[in-house]
């Protein structure tokens, strides 16, 4: 089966999905890490992320990679493990501008068509429902409230060693939402038939439960028809 996992920035993606994908022993793909990525060659080539060309060439160049070390998935970009610079307050407030662009879209788009071609895969991010994967099994669309999101975030980024407020979070968080669901480009919004659950409040194994109900209850109306 084809699950696609939508939502916006920390309404738990990440962490359901890899859980999801764990429990169905299917593969796990986060198309946030791979706008990070190029967000993150793109800052380290000085790259102007309003140059919709430079951002051409850099998507162009550097196709994102997922390997398995000591069973932990890892990110590279051009032959460099870049998972530990992803999530950095840096990377944060750059990758919605990056992740506007037409042609860094077309290409990570491809690649993500292409890592789903075997199929059995759990792939997470914000049109993987109604761009990407558009012919998904299962369709799930993630949200929480803000101050949620960013009580979330807080403990994420405290655990990789960077302090923000939650505050400043919050600002944040709702401006990257703002930039990604008014692009012109595929914007962050929930697709047709997608299910869609409020995770405030909620323990991760309680939604990755219901998750889990909604892809049985879906493949066994699937196997009656
Ligand atoms: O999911 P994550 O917060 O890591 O995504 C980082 C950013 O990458 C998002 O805020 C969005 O700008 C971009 N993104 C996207 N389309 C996706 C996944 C992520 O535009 N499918």
């Amino acid at each position: 089966m084809i699950i696609a996992i939508d939502g916006p920035a920390a309404s738990g993606k990440s962490t359901i999905a890899r859980k999801v994908a764990k429990k169905l022993n299917y593969r796990y793909v986060s198309t946030g890490a791979m706008y990070r990525a190029i967000t993150y060659r793109s800052h380290k080539e000085k790259v102007d992320v309003y140059d919709e060309k430079a951002l051409a060439r850099i998507a162009q160049k550097y196709s994102v990679t997922f390997v398995k070390k000591n069973s932990e998935q890892r990110v590279m970009i051009d032959g460099e493990d870049v998972t530990d610079y992803l999530y950095t307050p840096k990377v944060d407030s750059m990758v919605s501008f990056v992740a506007r662009s037409v042609a860094v879209r077309e290409q990570l788009v491809k690649q993500q068509r292409s890592l789903s071609k075997a199929g059995d895969v759990v792939m997470e991010g914000r049109d993987i429902g109604t761009v990407v994967l558009e012919n998904a099994d299962v369709k799930i669309f993630l949200t929480a409230s803000a101050k949620e999101r960013a009580r979330r975030r807080t403990k994420e980024l405290e655990s990789r060693g960077h302090y923000c407020s939650e505050e400043r979070l919050i600002r944040e968080l709702v401006n990257r939402d703002k930039i990604d669901s008014t692009r012109k480009v595929s914007p962050l919004t929930k697709a047709c038939g997608a299910f869609s659950i409020d995770t405030t409040g909620k323990t991760i194994e309680e939604v990755v439960d219901l998750i889990m109900q909604i892809i049985n209850e879906s493949s066994a109306s699937a196997k009656a028809k």
